[in-house]
């Protein structure tokens, strides 16, 4: 089963549903939007958590599901070309330099689109995420930089509806866009461009301040945070300041139970379903790192080329055994000390994998620790919701004996 073809009662209002109060994958919600409407009649297909289809949807959405034969599609995906890019002019205020907004805005203004749902934050609190469907570069504009929290996105999939909008720009994360892909036949568009981010990690917004709070030095003016490819994370301050926190030194046991269980059972790191991907993992330090999966994609780079610096990709060391060695650490929940933890993060900065190689780091990281989260606490899930490439990438390592 890939997308839903039939539509017998999408339609149907659901009947005066809470947002949050139907969720049929349970504690692995990811809390994508779906179920707050009517959609949610498509649940059992389109939950990323409920049915891992990710192979029949890239074959719909990329006219090809990711070659098994080469281990660079397990990494990163169906792709047409990859690079790293920076804006000349970048955004204030934005997470990186500004590329994802500065592409919905040239994709409203071109008029390929008629709106960009995106997500702004509350106006009594940063962090907590607000869906909308943004009609200007203002509105865009202050949908700009991560609310690093759980976001229900697709809830606003009914007012795409009742807009009677044709064409239609999906900025979003990997869970969000399986079940949009999944639903997208029903939404009577004309055309949708899907561009994502990378995930990994996210929290509630709950799970979030307990993050800042054992984290940092001063958790009530972070304004944003990262974690990046110097192995460290970088909590940028209201007063601008920058405060490195080394990633061996998190306090992991405090913080084990902090990642959201949706987050600690994904293997879509990479957004293997959006027609273009903007994040930094594979890119050198201060650059954004592009992912084209289609012509789609590579349609709405055009159209900020001239806005952007690029470089090719490049991949530097060997991360098979620096992840070998992490897995009892972050199974276990150990804690460095912090002056062991900045010599350990100073070391592998200096020889440590860069560009590719630290992408493909993380993701073996990430695939082995979820790949050990499923098997003890949904056993019964493993076979079917680990895809087949997560499986040859965590088949590299020796997983502990349970
Ligand atoms: P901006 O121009 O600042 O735009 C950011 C966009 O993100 C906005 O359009 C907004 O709508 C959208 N957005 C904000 N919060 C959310 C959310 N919670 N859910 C969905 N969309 C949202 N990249 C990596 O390489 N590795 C990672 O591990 C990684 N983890 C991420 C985790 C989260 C929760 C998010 C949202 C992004 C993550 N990224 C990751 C992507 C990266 O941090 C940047 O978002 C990306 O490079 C774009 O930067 P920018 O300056 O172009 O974005
Ligand atoms: Fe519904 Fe999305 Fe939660 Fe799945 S992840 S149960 S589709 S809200």
């Amino acid at each position: 089963m890939a997308s839903v073809n039939s539509s017998p009662a999408k339609h149907q209002k659901s009947k005066a549903l809470k947002p949050g109060s139907r969720r049929p994958a349970k504690e692995l919600c990811s809390e994508c939007g779906l179920c707050d409407t009517y959609y949610i009649h498509y649940v059992k297909e389109a939950c990323a958590f409920l049915n891992q289809q990710i192979a029949e949807l890239e074959t719909e959405a990329h006219g090809q599901s990711r070659n098994l034969e080469h281990p660079e599609d397990w990494y990163f995906g169906v792709h047409q070309q990859m690079m790293a890019a920076k804006k000349k002019e970048p955004i204030a205020g934005a997470q990186w330099t500004g590329i994802v907004s500065s592409i919905a805005i040239a994709m409203l203004n071109s008029g390929k689109v008629e709106g960009v749902v995106c997500v702004q934050n509350t106006p009594e609190d940063r962090f907590q995420p607000m869906p909308v469907i943004a009609r200007t570069t203002e509105e865009i504009l202050a949908a700009r930089v991560n609310k690093p929290t759980l976001s229900p996105n697709l809830s606003i999939l009914e007012q795409v509806e009742r807009s009677r909008m044709k064409r239609l720009l999906v900025i979003g994360v990997g869970c969000q866009i399986q079940a949009l892909r999944a639903v997208e036949k029903q939404l009577g568009l004309e055309k949708l461009y899907v561009l994502g981010t990378p995930c990994v990690d996210n929290v509630t917004r709950a799970g979030l301040q307990k993050f800042l709070e054992t984290t940092s030095r001063s958790p009530e003016t972070v304004v944003h945070y990262e974690f990046m490819q110097d192995f460290r994370v970088h909590f940028k301050h209201e007063d601008g300041t920058i405060e490195k926190v080394p990633f061996f030194g998190l306090k992991t046991n405090q913080l084990k139970d902090v990642f959201a269980p949706s987050c600690m059972s994904c293997f879509d790191y990479v957004n293997s379903l959006a027609d273009l991907v903007v994040g930094y993992m594979g890119a050198p330090f201060g650059w954004q790192w592009i992912v084209v999966r289609n012509h789609t994609g590579q349609e709405m780079l055009d159209l900020v080329h001239n806005q952007l610096e690029t470089q090719p990709v490049t991949s530097q060391g060997d991360r098979h055994q620096a992840v070998q060695q992490s897995i009892p650490a972050y199974d276990q929940g150990v804690t460095l000390p912090m002056w062991a933890a900045k010599m350990m993060g100073v070391v592998i900065e200096k020889i440590g994998p860069k560009g590719l190689e630290y992408a493909r780091f993380s993701i073996d990281s990430h695939f082995t620790r979820n790949y050990l989260y499923v098997k003890r606490h949904h056993p019964e899930k493993l076979a079917a919701h680990v895809p087949e490439y997560a499986k040859r990438i965590v088949g590299q390592y020796k997983l502990p004996k349970e």
